[in-house]
Order: C-alpha cells, then structure tokens, then sequence
C-alpha cells in the first residue's frame, strides 16, 4: 500500500516532458498558440543532451553549392536503408530551410561565409544529384558547438512566451484513462519531494534518447528514455528499437566522442598484438571506412580476444605519431578531452577507445504531426488521443534503420514545430478538462513507494553496471543469433534481479538514490525491448547487423518492429513502412542496394 503522498494539482492544455531542442522548440510553438503550456524537465533546459551536439543541422540551403531538398531527401531515404517512411521524410527535408532560417532569427550564431551566409559542411552520406555525389555542403553550423548555441537560442525564445517551466521535476508516469486516451502525467519535484498531478488535454514526451543502456554511449547520463519507458507502462508499443548507431570512438569508460576527424587527421586504431587491425578488414579506405564498418570490426577484435586493457574490451587509438604542433592547431579539443577524461597525454600515449552507442533511431511510434500512433485491431496508424512525441524519443520514422549525421537536430525543431502547429489545430476551442480517471496517481505512486522503500540485497549500481555490460557485450554492432539469444536470456536475469533491488535513502529530498533507481526501472524495459526485437529481425539493415543473416531482405523484413512489454515478456508485431511520398512533387524513391 502506497504511503499517503501530498499531491499538488495542476491544469493545462499541454504538457511538454523534456526541454532538449524538440522539447524547448513544442513548448515554443504550443504556447504560441495560445495554447496554456507547461515543460517539465528533469535537468535545467539547457543542460539537455542536446547542448553536447557538435557537428551541424542539415538543409539544402544551398549556400556553399548546388543543393535541393529532394537530394537530401533521396539522402536520408538511402541513409535510412528504406525503412524510413518516406512521408515524413519529405515533410522533414521541405521545412528543413524555413527551421534553420527561424533559428537564425531566433539568435543561433551560425557561422557564416564571406558573403555572410551561413556556413554548410559536408557531412557522411550528404550527396548531390540524386546520391550520384560529388558530396553536397548541407551541414549549417555555428563552429563545433551547434546543438549549444540552438539549445541556449531556444530557451531564451521560450521565455519570451508564457509557459510555465518546471524545472528539476521527474516526470513520473502517464495518466491514461480507460479509453486509451492520455490525459496527463504526474511528476515528482526533485527539490522538496512534492508530487504533482498535471492534467492536460495533450502530453508531449520530449524526453530524448535511451543511450544509458549501454556501458558506453556518447550521452549524457540523464539519456535513459524515461518517456519511452512511461509509454511501455501504458501498454503502448515501442518501435524499431534494434536499431542503435554505434560510433567508432568513444573513449573507454567515459564514452566522450572522439570525431572522426582524428583519424582523418592521420590517427590509428591497433589490437593487443599492436596491429594496425583495419588494413585487414577495409584494404583501401582501412581506418577511415564507414562508421559501421569501423565499428563492427572493432567489436570483431574484442570478441576474439584481441582488445587491449585489463578487461581486454577495448581498442587503442594513435595520434601519438602526428606532430604535436598538428595536434594543438588542429585537434585542440580531443588533446584536452583525452586528457580529462582518459588521463592520457596523446602527444605520447594511445588513447582508449571503444565503438560507444551515439543516437537511438527507434522510439515512440509517431505520426508527421508528432501525434503517436499505434497498432489496434489491425489498424497501423491508429492515434492515441492526447498523446504526442518529438525529438530523440519519437520514431516518426525519419531515420529508419540508419541515421545520417546532422539529420537529428533538424528533425528536432521540424517536429518540435509540427507538434506545435497540430496542437494549435486540434486544441483550438477545446472544452473544460474532463475530470481525471479514479485513482490516476495510484501507478506512479506505488512505484515510487517500492523503490523508495527497497530493502534487497541488489545496489542499483550494480544492476545498472550488469544491464550496460550486457547490452554492450551481447547487443553491440556485431549480433549473431548466438549473441542475441545468449542477450535475452541474460538481460532477462538482470530484469529479474530488480525484485531484489535495495536502495539506502528514504528521504524526499534530492533523493538520487531513487531517482537514479526509477531511470534504472526506465531503461531495463527497453533494454529488453531492444534485445528481443533485435534477436527477432533475421537480416541486416542500417544499423543492425546479423552476422548470420548478412544480406538486407526486403521482401520478408521491409517493415516496423512494434514492441509491447508486459511484466517481463516482449510481445512483437510489425507496422508497415509508408511507401508513398507526402506530394506528388517526387515519387517514391524505390529501394537499391546501399553502398557508399
Ligand atoms: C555527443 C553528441 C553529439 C551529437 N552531435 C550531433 C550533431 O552534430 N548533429 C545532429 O544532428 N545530432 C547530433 N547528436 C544527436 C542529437 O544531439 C540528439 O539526438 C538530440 O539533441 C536529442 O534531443 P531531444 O530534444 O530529443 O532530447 P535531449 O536534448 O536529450 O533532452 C531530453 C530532455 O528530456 C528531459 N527528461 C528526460 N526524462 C525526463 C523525466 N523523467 N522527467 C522530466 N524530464 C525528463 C531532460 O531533462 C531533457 O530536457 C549528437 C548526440 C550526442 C550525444
């Protein structure tokens, strides 16, 4: 029986959980409309993953040579490996423009061309001509700190409007009705242990992605896909979850990235036996192939029995050949980043590195509105009413089984947009709030009171650390059908070993002791959702490689994973990818073979 907690009401039209870019960007636009807004965030807005962003926001601006926005649309179908739904993705890359024109007037100091435009980089799998090449220069950047300036850019705009922001609230759970409608969420104030009960006609879960599963990822450690987590209790599906993109060199431990610029600028990866391990698996292109290859070959070294360390689980990168003048002009940040956070003088010493999860292209089942969508009664895109997801989180599905560089960002304020424009059209003279279902606190409540009062035997650490080594081991780059069912039956057993969790604060002041226990409870779920739906898709695609299936396989795979948890079990059914375009301005663009 849960203790009796105060509860503070509140009313809104929506609520916005996340203050990342898509979250800042609906907040921005919900409230534009009038609508009575609220953003929840667990961190201050501009302490958002997004702040880490580096590289740039892709739009054929055209700025820096010929560009059009059914190349970059061709470009992300392609990237996507055809299982991105090509509707959304023409809606992306048409409004593309117009939202890095808005961030502009909005204040994002992009850097700029001689003429004063902005500046465009050329970024992996970012073409011209239809993906005939040469390379297009799409990516618009403000120097290597783009996801900084938009996210400080945002937060600035949205003050400017009037909602209420809820800063260090730990969003909780979902308020369903019997219905299946969302009719708010409950939150718990870090600060003073307060719970708050919001009702809204629409929640929009911002919440970013689940990186944190793993034992390295580039994010930061707040990424643990509590809103995917709260739409699992609520008995909704998640999407497409095996697909995880993997980048080459996060340092060990830490999992800060390491650009590919460093091995651009001469840098090389050796086994334990000090080979240059690459020349065998790429000949030509060897330390500079693709990411996935990079990756997968890494993981192949570690598997058997080659990675350096105590551990023998990671990799060695080299830049201590290159003259350390090249090094302080060109590569100043790595130099300072591998000194913090790997201890290591890269003038003299390798730097440890391993293949660290960087973006979730699975998630929340969206449409191009940013309304979620289910699979009922046969029916694939059914809306589930009040219930909205943008950014990290959602899976619209834009990035299908592989996300090119740069197209997160701008899918973050494309959709943070949409979301904006279809809560303005479908709210617009909406009546009174209806009154909450009997007993709408009671879920969220029971949870906290069971973790909070946790007596087991089990750390929360401790559980986390064997969930990341698991997912890292077992769930990484390189799966076989060995691995995976190996994965399942392990992740399993950690699942299990959370009835014997114990945690040693029972305070509700800045209890981090449970807060870090109910992200933990977050992310085990989709930890076994991604397990079970990457074991259950026999092919290669994207970002999922199947050893034992290495060839992609339209005919039987050409489909969305949706995947239900339910206490323990992963149940699995598909979606259909959309086959058709948003406008007759460009046809469906059909599938061919994916090769660089
Ligand atoms: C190191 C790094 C570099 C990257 N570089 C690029 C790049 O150059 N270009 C590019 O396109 N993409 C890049 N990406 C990807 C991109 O930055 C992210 O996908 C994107 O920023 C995610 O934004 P978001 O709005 O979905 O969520 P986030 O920015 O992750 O924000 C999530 C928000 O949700 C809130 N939240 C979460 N859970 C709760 C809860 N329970 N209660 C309340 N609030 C909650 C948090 O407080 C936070 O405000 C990079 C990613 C990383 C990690």
């Amino acid at each position: 029986m849960a203790e009796a907690y105060k509860i503070i009401d509140h009313s809104y039209d929506v609520v916005v959980v996340g203050a990342g870019g898509s979250g800042l960007r609906a907040t921005m636009g919900a409230a534009e409309k009038g609508l009575k807004t609220a953003n929840i965030t667990k961190v201050f807005p501009t302490r958002s993953h997004t702040v880490a962003a580096q590289g740039g926001i892709a739009a054929s601006l055209g700025n820096m040579g010929p560009d059009h926005w059914t190349w970059h649309m061709y470009d992300t179908v392609k990237g996507s490996d055809w299982l991105g739904d090509q509707d959304a993705i023409e809606y992306l890359v048409r409004e593309a423009p117009a939202a890095v024109y808005e961030l502009e007037h909005y204040g994002v100091p992009f850097s700029r061309t001689n003429e004063g435009r902005i500046y465009q980089r050329p970024f992996g799998g970012m073409m011209q001509n239809m993906g005939e090449g040469p390379p297009a220069q799409r990516t618009c950047a403000a120097a290597d700190r783009t996801g900084h300036a938009m996210l400080h850019a945002l937060y600035q705009q949205s003050l400017k409007y009037d909602a209420d922001f809820f800063i260090e609230y730990f969003a909780l759970d979902l308020i369903m009705d019997a219905d299946g409608a969302c009719r708010g969420v409950i939150a718990l104030c870090m600060e003073d242990g307060s719970i708050h009960r919001f009702r809204s006609h629409a929640v929009v879960l911002a919440t970013g992605g689940y990186g944190k599963c793993y034992f390295s990822a580039t994010s930061a450690h707040t990424c643990t896909g509590d809103g995917n987590a709260m739409v699992l209790r609520a008995g909704l599906p998640l999407q497409d979850m095996e697909f995880v993109q993997f980048h080459p060199t996060g340092i060990y431990g830490a999992g800060v990235l390491i650009t590919e610029g460093a091995r651009g600028e001469g840098g090389y990866l050796t086994n334990s036996e000090g080979e240059r391990f690459m020349e065998r698996y790429a000949p030509s292109a060897k330390d500079l192939a693709s990411r996935d290859v990079v990756s997968r070959s890494m993981a192949m070294e570690i598997r058997e029995g080659r990675g350096v360390g105590k551990n023998k689980d990671h990799i060695f990168l080299h830049l201590d050949h290159i003259d350390s003048k090249v090094l302080a002009e060109r590569l100043p940040g790595i130099t300072e980043t591998g000194k913090i956070f790997a201890g290591v003088d890269l003038t003299r010493q390798p730097l440890p590195v391993v293949p660290t999860v960087h973006y979730n292209m699975g998630g929340i089942p969206t449409n191009y509105h940013g309304e979620v969508v289910t699979l009922k009664n046969g029916e694939p895109d059914t809306v589930v009413p009040g219930l909205f997801a943008v950014g990290e989180a959602a899976c619209v599905s834009v990035h299908g089984a592989n996300r090119l560089g740069s197209n997160s960002l701008i899918d973050l304020v494309v959709f943070g947009r949409a979301a904006g424009h279809r809560l303005g059209e479908t709210l617009a003279g909406a009546k009174a709030l209806p009154p909450l279902p009997k007993g709408s606190e009671e879920q969220a409540l029971t949870r906290v009171d069971r973790f909070r009062n946790a007596k087991g035997g089990s750390p929360t650490a401790e559980i986390r650390l064997e969930m990341q080594r698991t997912m890292q081991a077992d769930c990484a780059v390189f799966r076989t059908e060995k691995t995976l069912d190996e994965g399942k039956a392990k992740i399993g057993k950690v699942y299990d070993r959370l009835a014997d969790i114990g945690i040693t604060d029972r305070s509700m002041i800045w209890n981090t002791d449970l807060i870090e226990t109910l992200e933990l409870d977050n992310m085990l779920p989709q930890a076994m959702v991604t397990m079970h739906s990457a074991a259950n898709r026999k092919e290669s695609r994207g970002a999922h490689m199947h050893e034992d299936f290495p060839e992609r396989n339209d005919a039987e795979w050409m489909k969305h994973t949706v995947a239900w948890f339910d206490n323990g079990g992963v149940k699995i059914d598909y979606r259909p990818v959309h086959d058709y375009t948003l406008t007759d301005d460009i046809e469906y663009i059909k599938p061919k073979a994916r090769v660089y």
